[in-house]
């Protein structure tokens, strides 16, 4: 198993919709394992393969360190880090927001209107239809990562007002400017790439101390711009 680099803002792959997925074979079961390692080198709860460069459609998902799952029964959904390939929402209902990070937006968090009651269908690693229904934490990391697949990020959810409060953030970012304690690949570093690879064929990645990045609830009242700790009430996707 290998960590991968995960891309940031502003790289193109994270514009781009994922194609489905058509078998599983050794070579999707090997990518698999890896977005799993590279999701819990980052301190991450969800990973969609646009985030490491490629456009299939999978996600993995780890909530089980999550505390409110440590009391629900083991076959509660969640309580095992999943792999959902082809993953589509059949059904929304409701609304709620809550408070998210995310590991290709390093250090930006801001609240999210999503549904509350999803239903969702995928083919596991076993290529078995499933269907799986939430109402908590899980639907809201499994809806992040699909808008991942899609080309969609967390910040295009919220009002352009915010959005356009934070655009010298997210150029700061573009620019390769975060600190992260995983290996990263931003626009800037993949221009170095390129002329790198012109010259000598390698390749450079960015890979800083990082503070954290969140997802939690807004009903905690706490909007302090400080970071969180990152203990179990900061959650990454
Ligand atoms: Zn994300």
């Amino acid at each position: 198993m290998s960590v991968l680099p995960i891309y940031t803002y502003g790289m193109p792959v994270l514009r781009k919709k994922a194609k489905k997925i058509t078998a599983v074979d050794d070579r999707v079961r090997a990518f698999v394992q890896d977005m799993f390692e590279t999701m819990h080198n980052a301190g991450g709860i969800g990973l969609a393969a646009n985030q490491v460069g490629s456009l299939e459609r999978v996600i993995v998902i780890d909530i089980s360190e999550m505390e409110e799952l440590q009391n629900l029964p083991p076959e509660t959904p969640g309580k095992k880090p999943m792999a959902l390939i082809n993953p589509e929402v059949v059904r929304e209902e409701g609304k709620w927001i809550m408070e998210e990070g995310c590991l290709s937006i390093p250090e930006i968090r801001d609240e999210v209107e999503r549904a509350e009651h999803i239903t969702v269908h995928f083919k596991d690693l076993e290529w078995n239809d499933c269907q799986l229904t939430s109402s908590d934490l899980l639907g809201r990391v499994i809806l992040h990562e699909i808008d991942h697949l899609d080309g969609i990020l967390f910040t295009d959810h919220i009002s352009k007002i915010k959005q356009k409060l934070l655009r010298g953030r997210l150029n700061n970012i573009r620019k390769g400017e975060c600190d992260v304690p995983y290996p990263i690949v931003t626009p800037l570093v993949e221009e170095k790439k390129i002329s790198c690879v012109n010259h000598n064929g390698s390749r450079r990645i960015k890979n800083r101390v990082y503070g954290d990045s969140g997802l939690r609830g807004a009903e905690s009242g706490d909007s302090s711009e400080q970071p969180l700790s990152c203990g179990r009430s900061c959650h990454r996707l």
